[in-house]
């Protein structure tokens, strides 16, 4: 075997494109390599340090790839309902206080703008 400086998986298994055993051909296969992650498992973390088939890994990551769109998705969805929320808020703070000052300011203006006027007319 040639030392390329990767490890070797345990013999057992055929490569199904190599047509050897595994413990034989990966290391010197391209296809072979390592993930290095960590991954969020509901509220738990782990880190993978995990040497395997390029092709192998790819339903495990797709799994990963995944869950974190679904977890982003529901993100998403809280914020969007949290954030409708709050403006709907926003927008009743703003009518109330519409309504004072219909009620409170217009009618104090108008009583300056007929005050004004009198006071224009007694001149
Ligand atoms: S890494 Fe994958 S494709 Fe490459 S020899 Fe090993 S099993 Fe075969």
């Amino acid at each position: 075997m040639v030392a390329t400086g990767k490890p070797s998986p345990e013999p057992g298994m055929i490569c199904p494109l190599m047509k050897q055993d595994i413990s034989e051909c990966c290391s010197k296969c391209m296809f072979w390599g390592s993930i290095k992650a960590n991954i969020v498992d509901g509220k738990t973390t782990r880190t993978v340090d995990h040497w395997d088939c390029s092709i192998n890994m790819i339903a495990f990551i797709s799994g990963d790839i995944v869950r974190e769109i679904n977890g982003l998705q529901s993100k998403q969805a809280e914020f969007n309902d949290k954030a409708y929320g709050e403006s709907q808020q926003t927008l009743e703070s703003v009518i109330e206080l519409a309504k004072g000052f219909e009620k409170k300011v217009f009618p104090a203006l108008e009583k300056m703008g007929r005050e004004t006027i009198k006071q224009i007319e007694g001149n």
